[in-house]
This record gives C-alpha cells, structure tokens and sequence, in this order.
C-alpha cells in the first residue's frame, strides 16, 4: 500500500517523501487506518518493522489537524509514548523528527541516567509528544513538572521488554494519571500471557494486527 492511498495529511506526505518512502510497511498498512479511525491497537511486532512510523504517522496527524483549528494557541502534550531504553526513546524521537518536520511538532524525549534540567526546560517549553522511559517519567510527574492531562494517546512501545524490565508499577501509575477517555496503543515483539492480560485491562475493542 502507497502511502498516498492512507488518509494522511499533505505535511506528513511530504515528510515521507523527503526520507523517500513511498510504499508502508505491512505494519503501517494495517495499523494506520485503525489508528486513524481512533481504535486501541494491540500490535504484535519487532523492532525493525516500520512500528515507529505505524503510531507516529497518525498521532503527527491528529497534531497537524489540531494546528490547522488552534484553539487558544498553547501547546499541551496530546500524545504519550512508554518505551523501555533510553535508547529507544531517542530512536522514536529521530522518527517523530524526521515524520513531523512538516507539521512542525515538538516533542521531548524523557529518560533517566541523564541530569533532569534539560528535560525539564523541553517540558516548560511547550511540547506536543513525550517519549519517556517510565521511571524517569514518574520522577518529573511526582515534582509536579508534567501535565498529563491533556494526553489523547498513549502508546506502549515494547510492551513486554517493558513489563521484563519491572516497570510495570510504574506504567500504572503513569497510567493513573491520564484522561480515561484517550486511544491506546500497545506494540510487542511477544504475546505472553502477562501482555494479553495487560491488553486487557488496557485496551477497549482492540484491533489486533501481526505482522
Ligand atoms: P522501526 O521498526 O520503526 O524501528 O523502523 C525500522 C527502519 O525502517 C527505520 O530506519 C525506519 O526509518 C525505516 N522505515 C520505516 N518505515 C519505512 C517505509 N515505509 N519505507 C522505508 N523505510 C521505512
């Protein structure tokens, strides 16, 4: 499937055009519509799909639909993605870049093992995406330097290296915090029982897609 032929807006067209994709990967194809249309996705796929882009492109296009009728002009993060690595976090990053250089999104990316000033400046600043590992996440929320209440999405990237990783009482509580009302998004590499149960309680009439 074209990119061209998914609802998306001009501006992120023209990003893809400029990092030359043309045609969406098999996760993309199937998870960008349903996104699109606002449905919870339990995503089973690995690094290396095209995953990033299959939650980025969407949520890029609910930012560019909201720049299009600004409100009262302040810029709220609408869109929360869990990731589990520092590393992981600046790789969602490069693509939130690279997908919303059109839409002019701002974004911060939120880790630990790294002094919190800058973090805390790029959260200040205004942002439309945070892409946080939890617990560092949890730390800047509990000094009162997040707010969270505006968020639409949330997207569990990684679900169960997270959930391996033991931040699953911290993705509670992160979870607490946000709208109830909201679209989530869960990708995995695998589907044990502890991410099904997760899905459960997380998802509402989720779309399942495999690649
Ligand atoms: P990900 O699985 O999201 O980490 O993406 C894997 C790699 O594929 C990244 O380097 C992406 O920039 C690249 N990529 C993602 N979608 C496409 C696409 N539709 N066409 C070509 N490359 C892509």
């Amino acid at each position: 499937m074209l990119f061209a032929d998914l609802k998306l807006s001009p501006l992120i067209l023209r990003a893809l055009e400029i990092e030359g994709y043309e045609v969406a990967t098999p996760i993309q194809a199937q998870a960008i519509p349903h996104v699109l249309a606002g449905k919870d996705v339990l995503g089973s796929a690995q690094t290396g799909t095209g995953k990033t882009a299959a939650f980025a492109l969407p949520i890029l296009n609910k930012i560019a639909e909201k720049a299009a009728s600004p409100t009262d002009g302040r810029r709220r993060p609408s869109a929360l993605i869990l990731c589990p690595t520092r590393e992981l976090a600046a790789q969602i990053g490069a693509g939130f870049k690279a997908y919303g250089r059109e839409v002019k999104a701002r974004y911060s990316v939120i880790f630990g093992g790294v002094s919190q000033g800058i973090q805390i400046d790029s959260l200040r600043s205004g942002v439309d995406v945070i892409i946080a590992t939890p617990g560092r996440l949890l730390d800047l929320m509990n000094q009162g330097q997040v707010d969270l209440s505006y968020i639409q999405t949330l997207v569990l990237d990684e679900a169960d290296r997270m959930l391996d990783m033991g931040f699953i009482h911290d993705i509670k509580r992160i979870i607490a915090k946000l709208p109830t009302k909201k679209q989530t998004l869960m990708f995995s590499a695998t589907m044990p029982n502890e991410i099904k149960r997760l899905a459960d309680n997380l998802l509402k009439h989720p779309v399942t897609v495999s690649v």
